[in-house]
C-alpha cells in the first residue's frame, strides 16, 4: 500500500463512519416516529401475496410504467442503484490498492459485463430523469408543474449523486485500464476501454477515484440522514415496506382503491352500538392517530407529483393537492414526534397526557407543533386547511398514479370522519343531505312511497321481491334512479332492455334505502351504517337460502356498485353485484339483446371513478357503446384509469364549489373537444353533472349526455316508448 492509497483508505474510513452512525440514528429516529401510530393488524395477512406483489410492481415498475418513458428511465435508475451498490462496496477494495476488487465476483467477466451495461443504461435513465424534471420545474411560468411544492434541491441532489457515482464508476475502471489493471474484456466492457484510452496510466489513480466516489455517496448517506423527511432518496428504502404492507395485495391495481377502511380504534372495526367518543377512537384528529402504515405513507412519499397532476380539485384550482396534503402531514408528523416521543400527546378527552415536569424539558419547536390543529386554516395554524379536506371528490386519480402506494382517499375519509362525527364541521350545505339520509332513508328527502313511480307506464310489470317465486337479478335502483328526472330515465332503459332480454328481475321497491355512499364519504360513519345494517338485512331476507354467487344484484349507480359490492361485506352482507353495462353487454355478446340501429352523431364515453378506477370495469360500457353505434368511440384525452372526475364523487354532489373552475365545465370542455354529440355516461351523478356542464356552456341543443343503457336501447328498440325520448314521470 502506498502512501495516496493510506490516505485514500483512512479518509474513506472516517467519513464512511460519520455516515454509517449517522444513517443508524436517521434510521431509529424515522422508526420511533412510524411506531406512533395505531395498530393495523390486517397489514400482516398474506404475506405470500404481500411478498409477490412487491417483488412484481418494484422489480416490474407495474405502476412507474404508466408513465412509459419516465417508468423506464426510473426501472433503469433503480436496478442500477442496487446493482451498483456492489461497486461502491468494491470502491472500498480500489482505495485501498489499485487492482483491488470485490472478492470472488469481482473477478468474472459476466459481473464486469452486467455492471458495465447496466452503469450505461442507468447513466441514460438518470440523464433523462433530469430533463424531465428541470422540463417540469415549477419555475417555469408556462408549466402547471407536477412538481410544484416538490422540495426541488433534494430532488437536483439526489440526481446529481447517481450520475456523478455512475460517472466515477467509469472513471474508476478507466484508470484500471489506462494502468493494466483491468481483467474484463473490451467486447464486455467498451465504454470503461473507451474511458481508459482517454485518461493517463496514473498509478493512484483508481484509489483516488474510488475515494471520490465513497465521498460522494457518503456525503448522500450523511445528507438523508441529516434529513428523514427527504422522501425523494428515502423512498429507495420505504417503497419496499410500503408496497408489502399496502391496503390490499390481491387487488390487481391501486389496493387503496373501491371499499374504504371501516372505522377502527386501537385496531380494531368501531362497533357503533358500543362505541364511546371517550374511549374510542373516532376518525384521525392528531396525526398520531393515523395507523402507523399511514406514517409510513407519508414518509415514503417521493414528492414526484404524478397524483397531484392528475386530481380533478388541483387541476381545476382548488387548494388541494394529494401530495401537498401528504407532505404536510408528513413534516407535522416527524415536527411533532419529539413531543409524541417525550411521552406528550392528547388523550380521546383532550387531556394532555404529559406531566408539567415531562412539559418543561420538552423542545419548544415541538411542543409548539403539537398546539396545531390538524385541521384549520391558516390563520389557526392549521396543518391541514379545511378547503383542502372539503375539495377532495375521492375519485382515486392520486392513489391510482402513486407508485409507491399511498392510500390517500382512506387519510383523506378519516379525518373528514372526525370533523363530521365529533366537531360537526363540514359544508353546511351538505347537512340537508345527512338530514334526509337519516329521516327519509334518500338524499333528496323525496317520500319512501314515490320510489315505484318511474315503473309507472312502462309497459311491463317490474316484480318485487316477494311477489315472484324466483329471480335472477335483484334490480338496485338506487335514489337516483328513483328519484332523480334523467336517472329515472336510465331506471327505465335499463328495466325495459332487461325485460326484453328476459332476464328474470326483481326490485325491493319501497324496501331500499340508500346505499349509504354519500354518508361514508363526507365521513358520516354512523348514518352509513344505519343505512347499510338495514340494507343489508333486507337483501339478506330477500336472498335468504341462496349461496353467494345466486346473490346477484344489478346496479345502475357506481356508488351503489361499489358499496354493495365492496363495503356490505364488512356488515355480514356478501353479494354478487354487477354494473348494468356489465350485465347488458353480456346480453348483447349472447345474443339476447340486438343492436340494429347504429347511433350515429359520435359518440365519447366519461368513465364514472367509482366504476372504473375504483372497479376496473372500462371495457363493458365501450362494447354496449361500441356494439351500439355499431363504429369506433371517440375517445377523450383522459379517459380509463387516467379518466377526470365529474365533481360529484366522494359527496361532493351536495357541496358547493366555490373555488376554482367547476369540474364538470372542465370535463365537458373536453368531452366537447372530441366533437362528439353524444357524451355517455354510467352513472347517475357524472350525468347531472355533466348535463349541467354542457347547458352552463349553451350546447344542450347540439350535445347531449345520456347513459349506455338509453344509447344502446335507442339502437336495439329505435321506436321504444320507454327510455329516454319518455319523459319520466316527476319525482314526487
Ligand atoms: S381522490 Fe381525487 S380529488 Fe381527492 S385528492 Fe385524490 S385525485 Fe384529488
Ligand atoms: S404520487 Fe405518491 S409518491 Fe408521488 S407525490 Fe403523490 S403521494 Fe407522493
Amino acid at each position: 500500500m502506498g502512501s495516496v492509497q493510506i490516505v485514500t483508505t483512512i479518509l474513506a474510513a472516517a467519513i464512511t463512519a460519520v455516515a454509517v452512525v449517522l444513517a443508524v440514528r436517521a434510521v431509529m429516529k424515522m422508526t420511533a416516529v412510524i411506531r406512533l401510530g395505531q395498530p393495523a393488524p390486517e397489514r400482516f395477512a398474506d404475506k405470500g401475496a404481500r411478498t409477490t406483489k412487491m417483488l412484481v410492481e418494484t422489480a416490474g415498475h407495474t405502476r412507474m410504467l404508466k408513465w412509459s418513458v419516465v417508468g423506464a428511465a426510473h426501472w433503469f435508475v433503480m436496478v442500477g442503484f442496487i446493482v451498483l451498490s456492489l461497486l461502491v462496496l468494491e470502491a472500498y477494495f480500489e482505495v485501498v490498492s489499485t487492482g483491488g476488487g470485490l472478492p470472488i465476483v469481482g473477478h468474472w467477466t459476466v459481473f464486469g459485463l452486467v455492471t458495465e451495461w447496466i452503469g450505461i443504461l442507468g447513466l441514460v435513465g438518470i440523464v433523462v430523469l433530469m430533463a424531465i424534471r428541470l422540463r417540469n420545474r415549477p419555475s417555469r411560468p408556462e408549466n402547471r408543474s407536477r412538481f410544484t411544492g416538490s422540495t426541488m434541491w433534494q430532488g437536483y441532489f439526489v440526481e446529481w449523486v447517481v450520475l456523478l457515482v455512475l460517472i466515477f464508476g467509469f472513471v474508476i475502471r478507466g484508470f484500471k485500464v489506462a494502468t493494466d489493471h483491468f481483467e474484463y474484456p473490451v467486447w464486455a466492457t467498451p465504454l470503461s476501454h473507451a474511458v481508459g484510452a482517454a485518461l493517463p496510466a496514473w498509478p493512484a489513480g483508481v484509489s483516488v477515484a474510488a475515494l471520490i466516489k465513497i465521498m460522494i455517496s457518503m456525503t448522500w448517506l450523511i445528507v438523508i440522514s441529516l434529513n428523514v423527511t427527504m422522501g425523494v432518496a428515502w423512498h429507495r428504502f420505504l417503497a419496499f415496506p410500503n408496497i408489502f404492507f399496502k391496503r390490499d395485495p390481491e387487488k390487481p391495481a391501486g389496493s387503496g382503491l373501491g371499499p374504504l377502511r371501516p372505522m377502527t380504534s386501537e385496531g380494531k372495526p368501531l362497533d357503533f352500538e358500543e362505541a364511546d367518543p371517550e374511549k374510542d377512537q373516532f376518525g384521525v384528529a392528531q396525526v398520531e392517530q393515523f395507523t402507523w402504515k399511514g406514517l409510513l405513507d407519508f414518509s415514503t412519499c417521493t414528492e414526484c407529483g404524478r397524483c397531484q397532476s392528475q386530481c380533478p380539485a388541483w387541476n381545476t384550482g382548488k387548494p388541494l393537492s394529494p401530495k401537498l396534503l401528504v407532505l404536510s402531514l408528513r413534516d407535522h408528523a416527524y415536527a411533532k414526534a419529539p413531543y409524541l416521543l417525550a411521552g406528550g400527546g392528547k388523550d380521546l378527552t383532550g387531556e394532555e397526557k404529559a406531566t408539567e415536569a415531562q412539559l418543561a424539558h420538552m423542545d419548544v419547536l415541538a411542543l409548539a407543533e403539537a398546539e396545531r390543529p390538524l385541521i384549520g386554516s391558516a390563520e389557526e395554524g392549521g396543518v391541514i386547511d379545511p378547503d383542502v379536506l372539503w375539495s377532495c371528490t375521492t375519485c382515486g386519480a392520486c392513489v391510482e398514479q402513486c407508485p409507491v402506494d399511498i392510500e390517500h382517499v382512506d387519510h383523506i375519509v378519516d379525518m373528514r370522519r372526525y370533523q363530521v362525527l365529533i366537531e360537526s364541521s363540514f359544508p353546511s350545505e351538505a347537512g340537508v343531505m345527512l338530514r334526509n339520509l337519516e329521516n327519509k332513508g334518500n338524499p333528496w328527502g323525496a317520500p319512501q312511497n314515490t320510489r315505484e313511480d318511474w315503473t309507472k307506464g312502462l309497459g311491463f310489470e317490474v316484480p318485487r321481491v316477494g311477489e315472484v317465486d324466483d329471480f335472477e337479478y335483484l334490480f338496485w335502483v338506487g335514489c337516483a334512479g328513483a328519484f332523480e328526472d334523467r336517472a329515472k330515465k336510465t331506471t327505465r332503459a335499463v328495466a325495459t332492455l332487461l325485460n326484453e332480454a328476459g332476464v328474470s328481475f326483481a326490485i325491493l321497491g319501497e324496501g331500499e334505502t340508500c346505499s349509504g355512499d354519500p354518508a361514508r364519504r363526507i365521513g358520516n360513519e354512523f348514518v352509513f351504517q344505519m343505512l347499510a345494517q338495514q340494507n343489508v338485512e333486507t337483501l339478506n331476507e330477500a336472498f335468504e337460502g341462496r349461496e353467494k354467487s345466486k346473490r346477484k344484484i344489478v346496479a345502475t349507480c357506481p356508488h351503489c356498485f361499489n358499496t354493495l359490492g365492496n363495503e356490505y361485506g364488512q356488515l355480514g352482507g356478501e353479494f354478487e353485484v354487477v354494473h348494468h353495462t356489465q350485465l347488458l353487454a353480456h346480453l348483447v355478446s349472447a345474443g339476447k339483446l340486438t343492436p340494429v340501429q347504429p347511433v350515429d352523431g359520435g359518440v365519447t364515453y366519461h368513465d364514472p371513478c367509482y366504476l372504473g378506477r375504483h372497479n376496473r370495469v372500462f371495457a363493458a360500457p365501450r362494447e354496449v357503446l361500441g356494439d351500439s353505434i355499431q363504429g369506433e368511440l371517440t375517445e377523450m384525452p383522459r379517459n380509463s384509469e387516467r379518466s377526470f372526475c365529474c365533481g360529484a364523487g366522494g359527496a361532493r354532489m351536495w357541496m358547493e364549489e366555490k373555488i376554482g373552475k367547476r369540474i364538470n365545465v372542465d370535463r365537458v370542455e373536453e368531452a366537447m373537444a372530441t366533437g362528439a354529440k353524444t357524451i355517455a355516461v354510467g352513472c347517475p351523478f357524472c350525468s347531472t353533472m355533466l348535463n349541467d356542464g354542457v347547458n352552463g356552456k349553451g350546447a344542450g341543443e347540439d350535445v347531449e349526455v345520456v347513459d349506455v343503457a338509453s344509447v344502446l336501447l335507442r339502437s336495439v328498440k329505435p321506436d321504444a316508448p320507454a327510455g329516454e325520448k319518455e319523459t319520466a314521470p316527476a319525482a314526487g
